[in-house]
C-alpha cells in the first residue's frame, strides 16, 4: 500500500535574488531530494516538484496536490527567504498533510567562501522562520522536522511522518464492514459514526450475519481444500478435529469475499450475534488479520478501523500491529497479560502458531478452532480511540513486551505480556483517568510520535502515557483539553 503514495517536495524562494540564484536553489533541492530517496529511510517516493516564487505558483502546486490522489502530503523547505504573504492563499487551501522541513544545503559555514551572496542563498535559518510564522499565524496543523538532510535520524523522522500521512490517506478511504451490531450494554465500543466519518473519513456500515451465512453456504469444498493447504503451510496442527478447522476455512473465505466485494479493509463481529453460524470465527479472523485486514471483537468498529490503519502505517517494518485486549495482571511484577477470546493476530507471535480446538466459555456455539502462540518481546505501544461525546480522543501508551513469564498450559488462546510505562500501577491509573478502552491496537511498528502526527492530521485529541507521565498532571491536562476542545 505504501508504494501507491508519493510525497511532493516544494521549495520556497522569491524573484528578488535573480535567475542564477533560483537555478542554484533548484539544483540544490534536486540533490537533497535525490539523497532522501536513496537513503532507504523513506517508505514512499519523494518527488521534487517546484520552487515557489509567487502567490500563484504556491496556489497552483497546492491545488495540484489536493487533487492528486497519489500525493499523500507535501514537504516544504525555504532555501532562501520566501515572503509568507505569498503562501497564505495556498496554505489556506491545502488539504494534504504538511511537513515543514527546516534544513540547510550545507552543514557547515564555509569560512573563506562566505559573503553576502552566500548568505542570501543559504538563509533557511531566516526563511524558514518566516514560513513557520505563517503556519502558526494560520493555526495550521503541521510537522516541523529540523536537522541536516544527510543525517539518518532526520531522514528517519521524515520517513515515519510519511507513514503517518499514508495512515491519514488510508483513513480517508477506509470502509468498515460490521457483521451485526455491538455487544449488548457495552459503552466503549459505541461511537458517533457520522462524526467519525466527518473527522476520519471512515465509512462504517452494517451487514446482516445471515448475509454472511448465505455466502458461507456457497463456498465450495475445493475452495476449503485450498485454504486448508494454506493453513498447513503456515501453522502447526495441534488438533485432529479437521472438520472444525474446515468450518473456520469456510468462514474465512466467505468473510473475505464479502469484504473484498465491498472494498472493506476492516470488519467487526460479535459473539452474541452469530445467527446461523456454528462457530465464532477464530482462526478465520486471525488469518485475515495476518493478511492486513483490521478487526475488532464485540462489534468494536473503532478498533477494527484503527488496526487496519496502523497495519498500513507499519507496512514492511516487520514487527506487527494487532487488535489486543488487556485481560489480567501479574500485579507483583507489574505485567499485563493481553489476549482475546480468540482473535489475536499471528503477526505478533514468536515462532509458528498452533491450531487448536477448545470450547468457548462464553456464548452458545460449538468449540472453535483458533491459533495459539506467544507474543514476542520488544518495544511497542498500545493505542485506543474513544468517543468522548463531541470529539474523538486517541490514547497511546508506551509499553515493553516481554517473553511470557509463565507457560500457562491451560490458557487456550494466544497471549502477549507487557510492562506498561511508567509502571503498571501508574500507567493503569493514567489509562483509566483518560478513559482508554480495554480494546487496543498493539503495535511493534508504530510509535507514539507517528500516532501523534496522525492525530494532528485528523484533527483529533492525542494523549500519550509514557515514562514521564504523572497522574495529577495528566488529570489537569485532560481537564484543560476538555475545555479547549469544547471551545474549538
Ligand atoms: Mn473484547
Amino acid at each position: 500500500m505504501l508504494k501507491d503514495y508519493e510525497f511532493w517536495f516544494v521549495t520556497g524562494s522569491q524573484f528578488l535574488y535573480g535567475d542564477e540564484a533560483l537555478r542554484q536553489v533548484a539544483a540544490d533541492c534536486e540533490i537533497i531530494v535525490d539523497a532522501l530517496n536513496k537513503s532507504g529511510s523513506l517508505p514512499c517516493k519523494l518527488v521534487n516538484k517546484t520552487t515557489v516564487v509567487t502567490n500563484k505558483s504556491a496556489v497552483d502546486i497546492v491545488r495540484e496536490a489536493n487533487y492528486d490522489s497519489s500525493c499523500a502530503g507535501i514537504i516544504t523547505f525555504c532555501h532562501t527567504f520566501s515572503p509568507s504573504k505569498m503562501w497564505i492563499n495556498a496554505l489556506g487551501a491545502l488539504q494534504k498533510p504538511w511537513l515543514h522541513f527546516h534544513t540547510q544545503f550545507n552543514e557547515l559555514i564555509p569560512n573563506e567562501e562566505i559573503d553576502m551572496d552566500y548568505m542570501n542563498l543559504h538563509q533557511s535559518a531566516h526563511g524558514d522562520r518566516e514560513h513557520g510564522f505563517i503556519g502558526a499565524r494560520m493555526r495550521l496543523p503541521r510537522k516541523v522536522v529540523v536537522g541536516y538532510w544527510k543525517d539518518a535520524c532526520v531522514q528517519n523522522k521524515i520517513g515515519r511522518w510519511m507513514r503517518a500521512a499514508v495512515g491519514a490517506a488510508v483513513s480517508k478511504d477506509l470502509k468498515v464492514m460490521r457483521f451485526g451490531d455491538n455487544m449488548r450494554e457495552v459503552a466503549v465500543t459505541e461511537g458517533d459514526k457520522v462524526e467519525t466519518q466527518i473527522k476520519l473519513g471512515w465509512q462504517v456500515n452494517t451487514w446482516a450475519v445471515g448475509d454472511l451465512v448465505a455466502v458461507m453456504d456457497a463456498v465450495t469444498e475445493a475452495e476449503i481444500d485450498a485454504k486448508m493447504a494454506e493453513y498447513k503451510e503456515k501453522y502447526d496442527f495441534a488438533t485432529d478435529d479437521i472438520a472444525t478447522v474446515r468450518y473456520q476455512a469456510k468462514e474465512e473465505i466467505a468473510m473475505k469475499k464479502m469484504l473484498d466485494s465491498e472494498g472493506c479493509k476492516a470488519f467487526s463481529n460479535n459473539f452474541q450475534n452469530l445467527w446461523g453460524m456454528e462457530q465464532l470465527p477464530g482462526l478465520a479472523t486471525q488469518n485475515l488479520l495476518a493478511s492486513g485486514y483490521g478487526y475488532g471483537g464485540e462489534g468494536d468498529w473503532k478498533v477494527a478501523a484503527m488496526t487496519a490503519i496502523m497495519k498500513a502505517m507499519g507496512e514492511g517494518l516487520g514487527g506487527g500491529s494487532a487488535f489486543m485486549e488487556d485481560y489480567t495482571y501479574d500485579l507483583k511484577n507489574g505485567i499485563s497479560l493481553g489476549a482475546h477470546m480468540l482473535e489475536v493476530c499471528p503477526t505478533l507471535g514468536s515462532g509458528k502458531a498452533k491450531i487448536e480446538v477448545h470450547a468457548l466459555g462464553i456464548g452458545d456455539r460449538k468449540p472453535p478452532a483458533r491459533l495459539v502462540f506467544e507474543g514476542k518481546a520488544g518495544k511497542a505501544i498500545v493505542a485506543s480511540l474513544i468517543d468522548m461525546g463531541g470529539r474523538l480522543r486517541l490514547l497511546v501508551q508506551d509499553i515493553t513486551c516481554v517473553k511470557p513469564t509463565q507457560t500457562m498450559p491451560n490458557l487456550p488462546v494466544a497471549r502477549v505480556m507487557w510492562k506498561p510505562e511508567p509502571d503498571l500501577a501508574v500507567g493503569a491509573e493514567c489509562w483509566i483517568l483518560a478513559g482508554g478502552a480495554h480494546h487496543t491496537v498493539l503495535s511493534y511498528d508504530c510509535d507514539a510520535e507517528m500516532l501523534r502526527d496522525w492525530a494532528r492530521m485528523m484533527d483529533i485529541e492525542f494523549v500519550h502515557i509514557n515514562k514521564d507521565t504523572c497522574p495529577t498532571k495528566l488529570e489537569e491536562e485532560l481537564f484543560l483539553a476538555d475545555l479547549a476542545w469544547k471551545l474549538k
